[in-house]
């Protein structure tokens, strides 16, 4: 086990149906960073077997080292075991900073990690540095209703435990690695209390947080029949409808498609914004978007600042026009 170094930098890259989900790989190419600026080495912990081709995309995203966990714990995808395995290794190996995608799986078993470690947890950060003084992971998330940025240190305890949403961060371009072989550790850990009996898909439409196109209606939008608009332009850029909170919470689009603070982070390439005001918890949703398109009646509304294209009118008109003229084109 000399490979592995302690007061290393490590990031949990959680795998669904065989598959390592993004998040993982986005937390290490941000991972890769902070991990030259504070000199630590950077390992990807997978628990449970992936295919050469993953370990080879986990090193050619920035780790130096893969540890795969591997184990009959580990065949069903429970918290409990997989937190136990994390909690094991953490206090073998003692890395310094911890990083879990904030998914659905990681928001449930990253808390069990850090209790049970005596450390703590900065849950859906936006953003993480290194602060050059004291080497100390800056864990930036929004805080009092997002009406603030905090920045947040682990002085004392470890690791420094942080978790990222997916799409917050954008995806690393793959360096050019050679094959090598991961770390292998035998985990004999029990199933535990819980046991799963069955699985059942819940169908939520589209991951909106991986669109490359998304056309987004907020409450200027108007009348729940002009989502039609709305729906007919991101078809036909071959896109996803995004929303704000407010027509969530009318009913008039599914939570699957809020984007904000308390719905998903989005990294479009495009993203065209209709009759959306840019308050802050909307915003922490959509900073990785490269291009932005804003709709506007208002052109004092916050979400021009954020805007390389700025349209001031009527989204419902502005969205005619444009179909019409993509049906001339
Ligand atoms: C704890 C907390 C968490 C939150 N989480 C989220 C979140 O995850 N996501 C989210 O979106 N919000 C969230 N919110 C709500 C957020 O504060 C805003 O209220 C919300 O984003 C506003 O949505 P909106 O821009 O659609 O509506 P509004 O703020 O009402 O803005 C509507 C905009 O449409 C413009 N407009 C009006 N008519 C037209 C027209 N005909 N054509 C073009 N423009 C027009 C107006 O000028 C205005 O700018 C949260 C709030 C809190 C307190």
């Amino acid at each position: 086990m000399e490979r592995i170094k302690k007061g290393a930098l490590w990031v949990f890259c959680e795998v669904q149906e065989n598959q390592l989900l993004p998040v993982g790989l986005q937390l290490l190419g941000r991972a890769k960073t902070l991990a030259e600026e504070s000199n630590r080495p950077l390992y990807a912990v997978v628990l449970g077997k992936i295919s050469k081709d993953s370990v080879k995309l986990l090193h050619a995203s920035g780790a130096h080292e893969v540890i795969c966990s591997v184990g009959s714990a580990f065949d069903e995808k429970l918290e409990q075991p997989y937190a136990d395995s994390l909690i094991r290794l953490s206090e073998q190996f003692e890395p310094d900073i911890l990083l879990v995608g904030a998914t659905p799986f990681g928001r449930a078993f990253a808390p069990r990690v850090a209790a049970a470690l005596g450390t703590g947890l900065t849950a859906d950060c936006t953003e993480l540095s290194i602060d050059a003084e004291s080497g100390l992971l800056l864990q930036t998330r929004p805080a009092f209703g997002g009406n603030m940025m905090a920045t947040i240190r682990t002085a004392t305890s470890r690791p420094q435990m942080a978790t990222v949403r997916p799409g917050v961060l954008p995806l690393p371009e793959p360096m050019e690695v050679s094959d090598r072989e991961p770390i292998t550790i035998e985990d004999d850990g029990q199933i535990g209390l819980v046991k799963l009996l069955k699985e059942t898909a819940i169908s939520r439409g589209a991951d909106i947080s991986q669109s490359k196109i998304i056309v987004a209606a907020g409450r200027g939008i108007g009348q729940k029949k002009n989502l039609k608009l709305v729906q007919a332009l991101a078809d036909k850029l071959g896109g996803q409808v995004g929303a704000s909170r407010p027509l969530v919470d009318m009913g008039f689009c599914p939570y699957s498609s809020q984007i904000g603070q308390t719905g998903y982070s989005v990294a479009p390439d495009l993203l065209i914004c209709c009759g959306i005001s840019g308050a802050v918890q909307h915003l922490a949703g959509i900073g990785g978007a490269k291009t932005v398109i804003a709709i506007n009646t208002d052109p004092k509304a916050p979400i021009f600042a954020v805007a390389d294209y700025k349209i001031v009118g009527d989204c419902v008109s502005v969205l005619e026009h444009l179909l019409k003229a993509l049906d001339e084109n």
